[in-house]
């Protein structure tokens, strides 16, 4: 233990996700000993980011307007969403290239050990940009893993009566993993290989 701001530092450091104990250690000592201008700029961008930075009223991504830059983009194809979990996961299907339609972020995914369910995710939002007669697919794009699979398959058999085609990416993502740490090429080639659910 430290003495008061350093150790109330390393707490809020630890509290942000993936940081151990001794990272958040590390990081405050790094803050700590850098040159002012540096750490000042991070403190500064955190402040701005939260201020600034809100959530797409179409799709849930994060945005600094009310629609975001892919809601907002003429040229992408409107009849396509793809479903992700969280917006994080629009920036892995963004850098393979393979997809020009239009997203929906859930906010998490189904986990019943959480205490979340379909009512805590944006599922109404979906169903209502769902009642757009030109939306011909809907790309299910949660995470390999039990959540992920839980809520696709919630989706699957919500929107399965529905005129539209409803697919999920192909089999070949590390399981039990996040979308984001796929590497583009095995993405893109799910994205490719995507199969049709209904
Ligand atoms: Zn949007």
């Amino acid at each position: 233990m430290y003495d008061g701001i350093v150790q109330d530092l390393i707490d809020e450091l630890g509290r942000l996700p993936g940081v151990g104990p001794k990272s958040a250690q590390r990081i405050a000592f790094y803050l700590i000993e850098t040159d002012n201008d540096s750490a000042s700029k991070l403190a500064a961008v955190i402040r701005e980011a939260k201020e600034k930075v809100r959530f797409c009223e179409v799709c849930g991504n994060v945005s600094e307007g009310t629609k975001c830059g892919i809601c907002s983009d003429p040229k992408r194809e409107l009849s396509v969403i793809c479903v992700v979990e969280e917006s994080k996961d629009i920036n892995a299907i963004e850098r393979t290239r393979e997809f020009r339609g239009l997203y929906h972020v859930l906010g998490g995914a189904i986990s019943p050990i959480s205490g979340i369910g379909p009512d805590q995710l944006r599922i109404k939002d979906l169903m209502k940009r769902l009642a757009d007669p030109g939306i011909r697919e809907v790309i299910l794009a949660t995470n390999p893993n039990l959540e992920g699979e839980a809520t696709a398959t919630y989706l699957t058999r919500l929107l399965g009566a529905m005129e539209i085609s409803v697919t999920k990416l192909a089999s070949g993502l590390p399981v039990g993993g996040d979308l984001e740490y796929a590497d583009d090429m095995t993405l893109g080639r799910a994205f490719e290989g995507r199969r049709r659910v209904n």
